[in-house]
């Protein structure tokens, strides 16, 4: 039997990998519903191309989906905090979910894990340093981790002095070195709020504390995590940065099959690693603390920064303000810890009305 599988997102750059996993896998998987949020004449294309049972843009039609459907696995490739119901949604219908939204974990991973457990529902990490760490857990036994490491290519202005930075803009942010992604991901890239938000999700994917996971700037994307162990060897995985492994590998498991794409070559580069320079993406530091302080501060983290590059994107604000705006939310008083996914959203609401309002009042 064929698994089936729902693509969330599947216009975009982790929707169109997955439809391409799924075709060079037609013996095993089959494309179910696909979704986007617009362009819906592509996403028609695609319905077409990849012999979709069906597709759509409406999102309640989409929670229906995936509650009624008798699909197998859900990848989920939304861009944003507009991941979150359909996460929730497939944790309630027990199928798989494939997660490459990482948002549905930096704003409510905790709730997101325990629906999860309750429904039978197994979350696969497709982020791809994530699914490094599902991977190499599987070598390691958790009180033999010590510490986890993160790689990061550094983004678009790796290679540019710090004085620099506060003047670049958006179409400089987008130039990413190693990655082929969305455009939000690619300017969180620049500012590593992307890895930030990625510190939180091993953190509440993990159950580890955030000072016992590190991030390194590591320019060929080619290793992609690696677990430290308390007697001091180090475990990676290494691979190729097409994402086309992790969701592979997130469809397929607990098993493996033939890959999708070519070998990685590894006499292409040398592989390096460094030390990120915090004066130049101080969306990392602000992450830590953000997952110090608990799931108000991570949604809050993740919303102002959403609302901040959006501001960047419209050149209201420069590549800095992004930072000073999710710092300065951060500073205010946060709500209470949410229980629920409603007091979740509520969350995540007044972030982003309180972000608004600075930016309306001439915050720079
Ligand atoms: P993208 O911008 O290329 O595509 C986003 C998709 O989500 C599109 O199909 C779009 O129609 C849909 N979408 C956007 N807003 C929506 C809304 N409000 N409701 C429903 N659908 C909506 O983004 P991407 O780069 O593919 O990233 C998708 C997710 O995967 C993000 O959470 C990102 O952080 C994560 N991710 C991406 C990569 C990558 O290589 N691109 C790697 C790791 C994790
Ligand atoms: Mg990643």
């Amino acid at each position: 039997m064929k698994k089936k599988v729902i693509v969330l997102g599947a216009t975009g750059t982790i929707g169109r990998n997955t439809l391409s996993v799924i075709d060079s896998h037609s013996d095993e998987f089959t494309t179910d519903m696909i979704t986007a949020h617009s362009r819906k004449e592509e996403l028609a294309e695609l319905a077409a191309q990849y012999n979709a049972r069906t597709f759509t843009t409406d999102t309640e039609t989409v929670l229906r989906e995936i509650r009624e459907s008798d699909a197998d696995i859900v990848v989920n490739g939304i861009a944003g905090a507009a991941g979150l119901l359909p996460s929730f949604e497939t944790a309630r219908s027990g199928k798989r979910l494939a997660l490459a939204n990482k948002e549905s974990i930096v704003m409510a991973g905790p709730l997101l894990l325990e629906e999860a457990r309750r429904n039978g529902c197994e979350i696969i990490p497709v982020d791809s340093e994530h699914a490094a760490l599902f991977e190499l857990q599987k070598l390691v036994p958790p009180e033999q981790i010590a510490e986890i490491v993160i790689t990061a290519s550094g983004g678009a202005f790796r290679d540019l002095p710090f004085e620099e930075l506060e003047n670049v803009t958006p179409e400089q942010a987008l130039n990413h070195p190693t990655w082929k992604m969305g455009p939000k991901i690619t300017v969180d890239s620049a500012t590593m709020a992307n890895k930030g938000l990625e510190v939180i999700e091993a953190v509440y994917l993990f159950h580890r504390s955030p000072d016992l996971i590190r991030v390194l700037i590591h320019p060929q994307s080619r290793v992609h995590a690696l677990i430290r162990t308390t007697e001091g060897s180090f475990f990676s995985q290494i691979s190729a940065p097409d994402m086309r492994i992790p969701i592979q590998n997130a469809l397929t498991y607990p098993g493996k099959s033939f890959g999708s794409c070519p070998d990685t070559d590894l006499t292409v580069a040398d592989l390096s690693f460094r030390k990120p320079d915090l004066r130049k993406y101080p969306m990392l530091p602000l992450a830590y603390r953000a997952a110090a302080e608990g799931l108000s501060a991570t949604i809050t983290y993740n919303a102002v920064n959403e609302i901040a590059v959006d501001a960047f994107f419209r050149r209201q604000l420069s590549f800095f303000g992004i930072a000073r705006l999710t710092e300065a939310v951060l500073d205010l008083p946060l709500p209470a810890t949410p229980q629920t996914l409603t007091e979740v959203t509520a969350v995540d609401a007044a972030a982003r009305s309180a972000a608004r309002r600075l930016l309306e009042n001439g915050f720079s």
